[in-house]
């Protein structure tokens, strides 16, 4: 019964080992937006990582060095948080590539227009304004007693659920109770 509960949690964040360091899917993933709006050479000089030295920017984009980064927080939350984070950086590339010299502002027109063409023209968030909307919807923090890490949840978890690093760290990738997730906030 337990080991079901754990394997629960392994593929809830299979990609956990992969947030740090170049996101070679995600790379594809913007050279390819990037080649379907007819933006070759951006496409071949763009990279992504993930970089946990971010602290409350979801992410940034680097124009000198055409590299956007993510912050591995956005992997507590789904999907669409980190597809739109990901292309609100990459408009800022967008917006500066096409201006060449001409410095533009950073969530100007520009900007707005390159989000239109990367299909997220309703975007208005600043850069750290995804977590600030989550914090209102995460209303469970549940807390690792090892190592301490924070696991947001919007909803309580009813089942045992163990911190698969510390697993993985110290019992072999198996579930022990020792590692599993303790309440530490409930926020109405
Ligand atoms: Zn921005
Ligand atoms: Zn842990």
């Amino acid at each position: 019964m337990l080991l079901l509960k754990q394997l629960e949690f392994t593929f809830e964040r299979s990609t956990i080992d992969q947030r740090a360091g170049r996101d070679v899917d995600l790379e594809l993933k913007t050279r390819e937006i990037l080649h379907s709006l007819g933006l070759a050479r951006l496409a071949r000089l763009v990279r992504v990582e993930w970089n946990s030295r971010l602290q409350t920017a979801a992410g940034r984009a680097d124009f000198r060095e055409k590299l956007i980064s993510l912050n591995p927080r956005l992997c507590d939350y789904d999907e669409s948080e980190i597809d739109r984070t990901l292309r609100h950086e990459l408009a800022h590339l967008l917006a500066q590539f096409r201006a060449g010299r001409r410095r533009v502002s950073p969530h100007g027109p520009e900007w707005r227009d390159a989000c239109c063409d990367l299909g997220i023209g309703d975007e208005v968030r600043c850069h750290n304004l995804p977590f600030l909307i989550s914090e209102r919807t995460r209303r469970f923090i549940y807390k690792c007693p090892s190592c301490a890490r924070e696991f947001p949840r919007v909803r309580r978890i009813r089942r045992a659920v163990a911190c698969l690093r510390c697993c993985r760290a110290h019992n072999g990738g198996e579930f022990n109770a020792r590692f599993r997730l303790q309440l530490v906030t409930a926020a109405s």
